[in-house]
């Protein structure tokens, strides 16, 4: 269990600090040799977790009782547990971490017995001293002076063990290329002074020199040098009790060399940083212990990665959320159909907010995963904003149409508008707007393309001016006819009313000069409403056809049964009861009046054939239209057979009138009859 207790050591170089910050001290791995899940929060309420790489790790090495701990309190300030002198017995077994006051330093203080006389201790010792000498950038080897040059008592032969599974373990190159440097700093106790420091360092140094041969190497790692990963650093303290003055001054001017980055014996020197973030040094120590436990065949790049996937996801899981959270409240109106103005630069915004922020904390990690997890990221947030980019293209592409067929139908009001020009404008104007949107709603970096969206536009615009102009050119061709009609209307009464051998002929002239003038003007308009071929062909038909019926009727109103009757009753009676002179006539018995009932008769009779069939005899005025068309257009004049409609007055037809006629003047004739009985009577 990972304990806390509180400081109360006053200690020089300590400042002021927010008051949530604190310098308790944490046990990182228990008697059960678990490690703390504590140690994130912990290095939070140290106030380190947004240091970056500014903060360094220090551990300290050597045989139980040398003063380990007391030199900790005194060169940090922290607060371990010192042994009590009356009890002369350690029982506490772990590794405990504190942060030093007045600098950003993780301090780690191992605790435990030696572990010469049991195995099991042997195994931590071993296990916390490697741990140790992998996590951190500085290890004090702690060492009794008289302890230099006995390779036993000094722990030589454990050093050894932690130098050949260090170097098992975490001697690989970091991908980078570099080197994971150390610095052993050497703190000799009790030094008398009667051996110079720089003798006791030689004889240090030899030691280590002759341990780093000895060590069973990895074979790709058999030519690496102690230098390789390890710098060498020595200091001397006078003994504590017996020179407490000078050990105190001794004591501050070490400290100094933990602090004073303008010192050349500066310890925490960049090269030996591991390069964790703050925020990561939990995650990332866990790992190492969990390395050293199970003594997994791992080395420290791929702990760096197995971090840096951890912490990546962590970082990148944040910016995600917050970005889910600034686009959720665009995503309702896209989906409703709404153009939402600026929301490209709202994206673009939201994503490169969430970008910085991932970047900011996550590009301290492992450059690989680093980068490797951005890309999943913004695969992400594109997957999310690309359908609020497809939705506004939509939008913007329905609230153009709308705009256009209202801007049609605007500029379709009124007289003297080009068609063509009305067309070309607001089509123009459609795809300047939807094109200033669409390009607002881009994102860079993404292979987002309107294109598609913009070619649909133009495709549904064109159909829509067709449909426009197909109703407009149905409408001129309503307008042509109804002009048509009322132009043959009075000329054809005219002609119709003068049953000459010439009647059709003048009639048909009529018609044609009238339906020459009616496609010219045709023709003219549909230059400026940009017609195709095809739909003047079509509209010209229609206007032919409609033409010829509409003289058809014409006919038809003036061969009705009563008004035929009535002209061929008109033709007999200006024969038969009036003179040549045109003076009325009154019959008296030397009258021929069978003659002339007769001659009149036959005459008006001769009208039926001129009038029951539309014969003219000049043929160059023949007109005939084809009967049979395939517009859909021309679908009302289906069923049109233009033979059938040159016959005014079917054979049935004419036999009825002429039947009902000759009743008629049959009349006229007794009538004539009786004017001589009556007036012989008189
Ligand atoms: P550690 O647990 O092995 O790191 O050692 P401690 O710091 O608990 O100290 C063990 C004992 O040595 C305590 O009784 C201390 O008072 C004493 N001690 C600490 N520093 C020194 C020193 O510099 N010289 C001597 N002679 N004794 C010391
Ligand atoms: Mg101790």
């Amino acid at each position: 269990m990972a304990t806390a207790v509180t400081n109360g050591h006053p200690v020089n170089g300590d400042t002021a600090y927010p008051n949530e910050v604190n310098f308790e001290r944490v046990q990182i791995i228990d008697n059960e040799k678990q490690f703390t899940p504590h140690l994130t929060q912990q290095v939070e309420r140290w106030g380190l977790q947004n240091a970056g790489f500014d903060y360094d790790i220090v551990a300290v090495f050597g045989s139980q009782s040398t003063g380990k701990s007391t030199l900790l309190n005194r060169l940090f300030g922290t607060d371990f547990d010192v042994m009590d002198e009356t009890k002369r017995q350690q029982t506490t077994k772990g590794i405990w971490m504190c942060r030093g006051k007045g600098m950003n330093v993780m301090v780690m203080d191992v605790e435990g017995t030696d572990g010469r006389e049991r195995g099991e201790d042997q195994d931590f010792e071993r296990k916390s001293a490697l741990f140790s000498m992998a996590s951190s950038e500085v290890l004090i080897v702690n060492l009794w002076e008289h302890q230099v040059g006995l390779y036993q008592g000094a722990n030589m032969g454990l050093l050894k063990t932690v130098f050949e599974v260090n170097l098992g373990l975490f001697g690989k190159k970091t991908p980078d290329g570099r080197n994971s440097r150390t610095l052993l700093l050497f703190v000799i106790r009790d030094h008398i002074g009667t051996t110079p420091l720089a003798n006791l360092e030689a004889t240090l140094t030899a030691d280590i020199q002759k341990i780093w041969e000895s060590l069973s190497k990895p074979t790709e790692l058999k030519d690496r040098q102690l230098s390789d990963y390890f710098d060498l650093s020595f200091a001397a303290l006078p003994h504590k009790v017996l020179a407490a003055d000078k050990f105190e001054l001794e004591i501050q001017e070490l400290r100094r060399r933990f602090v004073d980055k303008s010192r050349d014996d500066y310890v925490f020197k960049p090269s030996y940083h591991k390069r964790i973030p703050a925020d990561g040094v939990a995650f990332y120590m866990d790992g190492i212990w969990e390395q050293v436990q199970t003594n997994k065949d791992l080395d420290l790049p791929t702990q760096q990665e197995l971090l840096a996937q951890f912490r990546c996801d962590e970082i990148s899981a944040a910016a995600l959320a917050e970005f889910n959270e600034q686009a959720k409240p665009q995503r309702r109106p896209v989906e409703a159909g709404k153009v939402v103005e600026g929301l490209g630069s709202m994206m673009r915004n939201w994503r490169s907010g969430a970008l910085t922020r991932y970047d900011k904390d996550a590009s301290r990690y492992h450059q690989g995963v680093y980068k490797r997890k951005r890309a999943d990221l913004v695969a992400v947030l594109d997957s999310t904003l690309s359908p609020l980019f497809l939705g506004q293209l939509k939008n913007l592409h329905k609230s153009s149409l709308v705009t256009f067929k209202q801007e049609m139908h605007e500029g379709m009001k009124g007289e003297g508008y080009n068609f063509a020009d009305v067309v070309t404008r607001l089509r123009e104007q459609c795809e300047k707007s939807f094109l200033e949107g669409a390009k607002e709603a881009l994102v860079e970096e993404t292979d987002w393309t309107y294109e598609d969206e913009f070619a649909l536009l133009k495709e549904e615009m064109k159909s829509i001016a067709d449909q426009f102009r197909k109703d407009e050119t149905k409408k001129m061709v309503n307008i042509i006819e109804r002009n048509f009609k009322r132009q043959i209307s009075e000329p054809v009464d005219l002609c119709l009313n003068k049953p000459t051998a010439e009647m059709w002929d003048n009639i048909l002239k009529t018609f044609r000069e009238t339906l020459d003038k009616a496609e010219a003007s045709y023709l003219a308009k549909a230059k400026s409403f940009n017609c195709t071929e095809q739909e003047n062909t079509t509209a010209l038909a229609i206007l032919r056809k409609r033409a010829w019926l509409a003289l058809r009727s014409k006919i038809d109103e003036q061969t009705s049964d009563a008004s035929f009757l009535a002209k061929l009753r008109t033709h007999f009676e200006e024969r038969f009861r009036y003179d040549d002179k045109g003076v009325p006539r009154v019959w008296t018995p030397e009258d021929d009046i069978d003659g002339a009932f007769k001659k009149a008769k036959d005459e008006a009779l001769t009208l039926i054939p001129l009038y029951s069939k539309i014969s003219p005899t000049d043929a160059s005025l023949e007109y005939t239209l084809p009967s049979e068309t395939s517009d859909s257009l021309t679908q009302d004049l289906d069923d049109f057979d233009f033979p059938s409609t040159l016959i005014i007055l079917s054979e049935t037809k004419t036999l009825d009138i002429t039947n009902r006629f000759r009743k008629d003047v049959d009349a006229y004739y007794v009538e004539a009859k009786r004017s001589t009985v009556s007036s012989i009577a008189q």
